[in-house]
């Protein structure tokens, strides 16, 4: 029956889900374990420092990696508060900076004008981390990740540049549905654009990808300005873009 099939597929994407994260936490764990046990290295501080960052970065995947399963859950309810994205994803720095580490050059064009939003902040820390995870593993060489949010007459205006490998003709269309991934076992879910159409969706905005092999890739998100704030009219707030990072 419907229900019966329904109900098989959920036990699938179950198994999926369950089975993306042990492959994704053995290849952290085998991450962490290669560095840890080698303590002959550890006699040269910068062998161990090295190793030390290693370390971090493979528990900074498993974090994120729990993050993005506990925004799976529906049981989960949003809180909607009113914020400004600028203030959030100043405060978001330091994490963007250590996930982007020393090779990707951060830069953020932040409107001069309060960029207010009704939102459950974890979820929109959340979709930004997926964005900014895809863009550091789009650039695994370095490159720079350009960061900008405007306001637009009843909206806030983002979008998330990166100049990394950009998309097979075959990835741009599938981006958006939930186990498609083009990663290495253990890399990826497939999951992370699928929460973050899903987050924009439910707040009623829009989003657009734009990429291009080898050039790079430009995530557009279109969000309603939330109430609670004076939303400037464009003409005299969008001229007034500032590096703030
Ligand atoms: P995952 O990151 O686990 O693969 P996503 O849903 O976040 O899952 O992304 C799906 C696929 O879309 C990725 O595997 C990759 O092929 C492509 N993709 C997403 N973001 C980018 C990007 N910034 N640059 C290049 N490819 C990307």
């Amino acid at each position: 029956s419907q229900a019966m099939l329904v109900q098989s597929q959920k036990i699938e994407a179950v198994g999926r889900v369950s089975s993306g994260l042990a492959h994704d936490f053995n290849n952290i764990l085998g991450v962490i374990m290669g560095y840890a046990s080698k303590p002959d290295a550890f006699e040269r501080h910068e062998v161990a420092l090295d190793s030390l960052e290693g370390i971090k970065l493979a528990a900074q995947r498993g974090a994120i990696a729990i993050r993005r399963i506990l925004g799976l859950g529906r049981k989960q309810l949003s809180t909607p508060e009113a914020f400004d994205v600028r203030v959030a994803i100043a405060d978001m720095q330091p994490l963007i900076q250590q996930i982007f580490g020393q090779r990707i050059a951060l830069v953020a064009d932040l409107s001069d004008q309060p960029l207010p939003v009704h939102l459950d902040r974890a979820e929109f820390e959340l979709a930004m981390l997926n964005i900014i995870g895809n863009a550091r593993d789009a650039m695994p060489h370095g490159g720079t990740f350009t960061l900008k949010a405007v306001p637009d007459s009843e909206h806030v205006d983002l979008q998330f540049a990166d100049t990394g490998q950009g998309m097979s003709p075959e990835a741009r269309e599938h981006l958006f549905e939930p186990f498609f991934t083009t990663k290495s076992a253990g890399l990826g879910s497939g999951l992370g654009l699928a929460a973050v159409k899903h987050f924009v969706d439910k707040a009623r905005g829009s989003i657009r990808v734009e990429s291009a092999e080898n050039v790079g890739t430009t995530v557009h998100i279109r969000l309603p300005a939330g109430a609670g704030f004076h939303v400037p009219s464009p003409t005299h707030s969008v001229t007034g873009l500032r590096v703030l990072l």
